[in-house]
């Protein structure tokens, strides 16, 4: 087995025994492996091993990848950095799903787009302005905005765990968050939370989505 194989496999392991001790089903469960800076050929590598949801943070190293892998055509990419408004448009050609919708100019744009975009709200947990995320008191205005546009499909709520927190309790409140999200939008039940270092805790708060980068792909080459 390469390294790479190991590491899907163990990952996948801590998240079966994750969601055993959270009563909760793995097939309720997408990891996405998150392979920003990693090259293609990983994420080839990382399709041979079964992953089949992979996840990028910046839109030229993105499409880049994703045309390069275009013969791929069960490989879902997940866009889950930053977005800017103008960029959201070529975002939406290669990307099935966004989790990082915090702003009405990004639902705008992205409703602009040809295809149909999957839309995570992104939600900030923290006052940390540098993460991105919609304050939890503006979350169900921009939800209302996602279910109203012709394109865009509202799949639930998304978080990045704060610093100097415990990650299960800012996960908490995300769940809270994701149940006023289903009083709109009862299809939008899906949470995408827990990373390398807290998706066990994530789990446990009902995360159906985990962003997971250097526990699968090792670390990361430093940044081009
Ligand atoms: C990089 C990144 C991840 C993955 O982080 P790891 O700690 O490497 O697992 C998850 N979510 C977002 C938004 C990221 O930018």
């Amino acid at each position: 087995m390469s390294q790479i194989d190991e590491r899907v496999t163990a990952v996948r392991e801590q998240v079966s025994r994750a969601a055993d001790r959270a009563g909760r089903a793995m097939d309720e469960i997408t990891v996405i492996a998150v392979t920003k800076f990693h090259p293609a050929e990983l994420v080839a590598q990382l399709y041979a091993a079964g992953i089949r949801d992979v996840g990028e943070n910046r839109h030229q190293e993105a499409e880049a990848k994703a045309a390069a892998l275009e013969t791929l055509h069960d490989l879902t990419w997940h866009f889950v950095g930053q977005l800017q408004s103008k960029k959201a448009r070529r975002v939406a050609r290669y990307a099935r799903v966004v989790h990082s919708v915090d702003r009405d100019s990004v639902v705008d744009a992205l409703d602009g787009a040809e295809t149909p975009v999957g839309c995570f709200i992104q939600v900030a947990l923290s006052d940390d302005e540098h993460r991105g995320g919609v304050a939890p008191g503006d979350v169900e205005r921009l939800a209302e905005r996602v279910v109203a546009s012709r394109n865009l499909s509202l799949v639930g709520v998304m978080a990045v765990a704060p610093l100097g927190e415990e990650p299960r309790s800012a996960f908490a409140r995300l769940r809270a968050i994701s149940e006023r999200v289903q009083a709109i939008e009862p299809s939008a039940s899906s949470i995408s939370a827990g990373m390398s270092g807290d998706f066990a805790e994530a789990i446990l708060e009902g995360a159906t989505h985990l962003r997971v980068g250097t526990a699968i792909t090792g670390n990361r080459p430093p940044t081009p």
